[in-house]
C-alpha cells in the first residue's frame, strides 16, 4: 500500500497526481488553472474534485490510497494545518484551513508542506539528489525556493520555514531585496533579475 495523492498548488495552475512512493511511479497526473481571484474557497474546492477525479482516472480503489500531500507556496503552519501567508495567490490566504477542508471533501489524511521543501524531498528521494545524505535545492523562478537535506533528513525548521536559500545575504552592499535585507542571492539570480541583467 503506496499510493499517495500529490497535489501541487500553484499561482496559475493546481497539478495533481497518484504515486507510486515506493518507486516514484506516477499513475495518474492531471492538472486545472487555479484561477486564485476567485478566493480561496473556489480555489480549495476545485483542488478537492480533481483530487478526486484523478483518483477516479487513476484506476486506484480509493481505499488503496493512503492520503493526500499538498505543497503550497508560502508560510504555513504545519501542527494546525493552517495556510498562513501565499504571497503570489490574490487574497493571501490567511489562517485558512486547508488541511481540514481537503480532507473533509475527499475523506482522506491531508498533509502539507512549501513546495519547494516538497520538491527537495521529491528529488531527493527520486531525482538529482538521489543516494547522498546531504543537498541544497534551489527552486529559481519569479523568486528562488529552496529547501535542505541535512544527514538523511529533510530539514525542515520551525513550521518548515528552513531552507529559504533564496535569501542569503551575498553582498551586504547588494541592491534591496523584496524581504527588507540587502543583496539576498534572489536579488541577482531570480529569472527577473537575470532578464533585467540581460537587457
Ligand atoms: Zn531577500
Amino acid at each position: 500500500m503506496n499510493m499517495y495523492v500529490g497535489c501541487d498548488l500553484g499561482g496559475t495552475n493546481i497539478k495533481v497526481g497518484v504515486v507510486d512512493v515506493e518507486t516514484g511511479r506516477i499513475v495518474e497526473v492531471q492538472s486545472a488553472p487555479t484561477l486564485a481571484r476567485e478566493g480561496h474557497d473556489a480555489v480549495m474546492a476545485r483542488m478537492a474534485d480533481l483530487i478526486d477525479k484523478v483518483i477516479a482516472d487513476s484506476g486506484i480503489p480509493k481505499a488503496e490510497i493512503e492520503g493526500v500531500g499538498i505543497g503550497a507556496p508560502g508560510v504555513l503552519d504545519l501542527d494546525k494545518g493552517l495556510v498562513l501567508f501565499l504571497p503570489n495567490l490574490p487574497g493571501t490566504w490567511p489562517n485558512v484551513p486547508l488541511v481540514d477542508t481537503i480532507a473533509g471533501r475527499v475523506g482522506l489524511p491531508v498533509y502539507i508542506l512549501n513546495d519547494v521543501r516538497a520538491i527537495t524531498f521529491g528529488e531527493w528521494k527520486f531525482g538529482a539528489g538521489r543516494g547522498v545524505d546531504t543537498m541544497a535545492c534551489f527552486a529559481i523562478g519569479t523568486g528562488i525556493g529552496g529547501g535542505l537535506v541535512i544527514n538523511g533528513k529533510l530539514h525542515l525548521g520551525i513550521n518548515g520555514t528552513a531552507g529559504e536559500l533564496g535569501h542569503q545575504t551575498i553582498n551586504f552592499n547588494g541592491p534591496k531585496c523584496g524581504c527588507g535585507n540587502y543583496g539576498c542571492v534572489v536579488a541577482y539570480a531570480s529569472g527577473p533579475a537575470i532578464a533585467a541583467a540581460a537587457a
